[in-house]
């Protein structure tokens, strides 16, 4: 039987801005989506100041000002590193690992110690006292009950962030359940949460003690598999393999509307770049490449225009040169003059991996620049991504997303280290 375990960093884009900057320890702290739009990380001092998750930051300039909010732009090359150091801990100590987002992962317990309460406590202190990242448990015979557990020990500070539902009985399990929002189970989502509370199942209690029957007529299979992980038994196993993703994207907002063609192109040019380097990095090749430009949808006092389209490639590649040179085709295809344009986008599509690629009967007169790539790679990896780019970029990249107040790069970036003084 699995004993399984849901690791979940609290608060963890605000904490890993913490991390570095311990005078903002104890104090509210908000973390900005892309282009500084909406509220998507509290600290716990924010969250008691009621700032909601997403709500856009105009909406709270005032409550920021009064209780002085430092407030960070998304740093995504900090946060991605800091989330490598806490799963590469666990992955160190517990073979059976799922990593199922950047801040969550599942354990499978079961191999590696009969007292997992104990066991996780330990791990806690120790990924704190590593990497200075607060974490909460959650254990449970299934993955359901294991994200239960995960929510109590988050909530309770008596729990010391550890909860378990292993081993426990049916009574105190039941007690646990009656707590837990509908909408707050794994896998309930949103939507199944009004069918549910039409049909009077407002907490996990209630779920648990509603017909399998009816359940798998009303939401399926899926459906069904919850109720049957929230009465112990398991439906869902570790994952163990990362599931290989069928496409790459990279796509911005801009940080204002561009009108001007080669503008444009210079912001869609960099965009196949980062994600040829991503599929490259995983040693993938894709067989197709779409672009996408698009106005702002949500100004209402301009025409709209958006359109995509996608090439596919005669021989699979991952070379940014040939990657950059058919998105240029298709960009001309798509532009429209006297449009503002505030959205653009590549998706890379149909990857797999670059061994199994058998030659095209017509071989590609192209190519690929494998070494050039490499050397392109590792010389970004060094000095900061993008800082050796194709083509020749405008003077002022307008398209650049609004980052007014972004934290250092201090894991990943040498010139970013912390210097410590001797005196
Ligand atoms: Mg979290």
């Amino acid at each position: 039987m699995s004993i399984f375990a849901l690791i979940d960093c609290n608060n963890f884009y605000a904490s890993c801005e913490r991390v570095f900057q311990p005078k903002l320890n104890k104090k509210p702290l908000i973390v900005l989506s892309n282009n500084d739009g909406c509220v998507i990380a509290r600290s716990q001092e924010a969250k008691k100041l009621g700032i909601s998750m997403g709500v856009p930051v105009f909406k709270i300039k005032n409550i920021i000002q009064k209780h002085s909010i430092n407030t960070f732009s998304s740093n995504y090359a900090l946060y991605g590193d800091m989330s490598s150091r806490v799963m590469s801990i666990l992955a160190e100590k517990c073979p059976d690992i799922e990593i199922y987002s950047i801040d969550e992962c599942f354990l499978d317990l079961e191999s590696i110690t009969n007292d997992p309460v104990k066991w996780c406590k330990k791990i806690r202190q120790t990924i704190f006292k590593w990497v200075g990242i607060p974490v909460s448990i959650g254990i449970g015979p299934t993955k359901t009950l294991a994200k239960v557990a995960n929510k109590i020990a988050k909530s309770d500070i008596t729990t010391k962030g550890v909860f378990s539902l292993h081993n426990t009985n049916d009574v105190e399990i039941d007690m646990v359940l009656q707590n837990i929002h509908i909408e707050d189970v794994w896998g309930i989502g949103r939507q199944w949460s009004k069918m549910l509370h039409i049909n009077k199942i407002f907490n996990a209690l209630e779920l648990k003690k509603s017909s399998e029957i009816w359940i798998r007529k009303k939401m399926g299979i899926t459906g069904l598999r919850t109720l049957k992980e929230i009465k112990g038994i398991p439906c869902h196993r570790l994952e163990l393999e990362p599931i290989q993703s069928k496409s790459v994207r990279c796509s911005r907002t801009f940080g204002k509307a561009v009108g001007e063609k080669e503008k444009v192109f210079d912001a869609i040019r960099l965009f196949v770049q980062i994600a040829a380097s991503k599929i490259r990095k995983k040693k993938l090749a894709c067989r197709a490449i779409q672009v996408f430009v698009s106005t702002d949808r949500f100004n209402k006092n301009i025409e709209q225009y958006s359109n995509s389209a996608v090439s596919t490639l005669i021989t699979p590649t991952s070379d940014s040169i040939v990657l950059v040179l058919e998105a240029r085709r298709i960009f001309n295809r798509l532009w429209k003059d006297r449009y503002l344009y505030r959205k653009g986008g590549v998706l890379l599509l149909d990857l797999f991996p670059k061994q199994t690629i058998i030659p095209g009967f017509f071989p590609d007169t192209k190519k690929e620049n494998y070494q050039l790539m490499q050397a392109i790679d590792k010389i970004n990896e060094k000095f900061g991504r993008n800082c050796l780019e194709l083509g020749i970029k405008s003077k002022k990249s307008e398209w650049k997303m609004k980052q007014h107040n972004v934290s250092s790069k201090f894991t990943t970036r040498w010139k970013d280290i912390i210097k410590v003084s001797a005196n």
